[in-house]
């Protein structure tokens, strides 16, 4: 009884043990479905990543550059507070990585109005912050119920 029966399972698991993914060969000990690579692949998808976290709307610096249009200031600011590349702006809001380079360093201004609708709606800006004007109507008219809801009292 104490003898350990698990030569021939562990041969046949050994044996089947392929990523769900991508069929590569997993290691015995990883008792996951996927290989790692997949495994990230699939967890990117779900979490729809990149995503600016919706705490930095209300930091100070934020709301100022908001304010003042310092867009530049602004790319900064969300890339810093939500740990966050140039790669990832450019692909929530459609923008190139090298435009966002510019405008980060001040080299180019945004003054074109689509590119502002573009960059508020990738970032997700709260629409208390950036008035409907500057949004997209989907957006605006999906996000005005969230926008009144705090303000209800409890009952
Ligand atoms: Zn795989």
């Amino acid at each position: 009884m104490s003898a350990l029966p698990a030569v021939k399972e562990a041969t046949a698991a050994d044996h089947q043990h392929r990523c769900r993914g991508c069929n590569v060969r997993l290691s015995r000990y990883n008792s996951d479905a996927h290989c790692s690579a997949c495994a990230r692949r699939a967890w990117r998808s779900v979490s729809r990543e990149p995503r600016v976290p919706l705490q930095i709307w209300s930091s100070a610096e934020v709301r100022t550059a908001l304010v003042e249009r310092n867009f530049g200031a602004l790319c900064l600011l969300v890339r810093r507070l939500g740990s966050l590349k140039q790669e990832d702006l450019a692909e929530l809001t459609g923008l190139s990585q090298a435009f966002l380079s510019m405008l980060e360093s001040g080299t180019r201004r945004l003054t074109n109005i689509e590119k502002i609708v573009m960059l508020l709606n990738g970032l997700d800006v709260p629409l208390e912050l950036t008035g409907p004007i500057l949004r997209s109507a989907d957006t605006s008219m999906a996000r005005i119920p969230q926008c009144v809801e705090p303000e209800h009292p409890s009952v």
